[in-house]
């Protein structure tokens, strides 16, 4: 009975010590195009840098680093019990990028006509637009998959030379395919975009995971989805092509913390 007792009391005093503990646990890489999962069980509200974060009913949060991310972060956590503040800083690892020269791109690629501008401007907008929607995930994702198999064949963050021309860095990553070979939703979401014909990105879907976590698919040739569809992990979205702007068929796949580009394939490793 004495022993019972004392069981049932351990038991007690262990669980009641892992409800309140304020410990905040990160999982990720503090690195520039990095991605963290964050987790305090008593917090109230998360700021990265004085911007407020989701956090799910269980205490997760996500946040990112784009990049050319400062050397320093901070996160301040306000805590249910008392409003106490919790915070936490970071030193971000500087990233190394690759340079990459593609030549050969049709002249009109690199620098379109002029009877371009109000179709590339429309795109633009039409994504922006897109991307303000904000999908009230009730789970938090905890796995990512890659979105469809290949050939690496571009990385994130390298500075691209187009046609001698220096662009905007690659906020992505690609993965070469032949056309036709199935894309997956990397993790449950909502479609908020699926438009074909789009100048640069050609063919496009953009999944909402909640969070403040989109994940951009372009240059598809078939697209399987709708806008406003939920998709689960795993779901076929349509297919790989050449559509836009591209050399030959690939996926370039996007990963958007907060309408910042953080690194895919960090996003992949994170619980690895
Ligand atoms: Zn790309």
């Amino acid at each position: 009975m004495l022993v019972k007792f004392i069981s049932y009391f351990l038991i007690i005093i262990v669980s009641s010590s892992a409800c309140f503990s304020s410990e905040t646990i990160f999982t990720g890489d503090f690195v520039q195009g990095g991605i963290i999962i964050g987790k305090n069980k008593l917090a109230k509200k998360v700021f990265l840098d004085g911007k407020e974060l989701k956090i799910s009913n269980n205490g997760y949060f996500i946040f990112g680093f784009g990049r050319n991310h400062n050397k320093k972060s901070s996160l301040k956590i306000i805590l249910n019990k008392n409003n106490n503040v919790k915070f936490h800083y970071f030193d971000i690892k500087k990233s190394k990028y690759k340079i990459e020269k593609i030549d050969g791109l049709p002249k009109k690629m690199i620098t379109p006509g002029p009877e371009f501008y109000k179709k590339i401007k429309d795109d633009r907008t039409l994504i922006k637009n897109s991307m303000k929607d904000s999908y009230a995930n009730k789970i938090f994702p905890l796995s990512f998959i890659k979105p469809s198999e290949g050939r690496l064949s571009g990385v994130f963050g390298s500075q691209r030379i187009l046609n001698g021309i220096k662009k905007n860095p690659h906020g992505g990553m690609d993965i070469a395919a032949p056309i036709g070979t199935p894309i997956k939703a990397t993790a449950k979401g909502k479609v908020i975009l699926a438009r074909k014909g789009l100048y640069y990105t050609g063919n496009i879907v953009i999944i909402d995971h909640g969070f403040d976590l989109k994940s951009m698919y372009i240059h598809m040739n078939d697209i399987h989805v709708r806008e406003g569809d939920i998709v689960d992990q795993g779901k076929v979205i349509g297919t790989i092509g050449m559509t836009g702007r591209v050399t030959g068929p690939h996926l370039h796949w996007n990963i958007y913390l907060n309408n910042i580009k953080i690194n895919p394939e960090l996003l992949l490793s994170i619980y690895k």
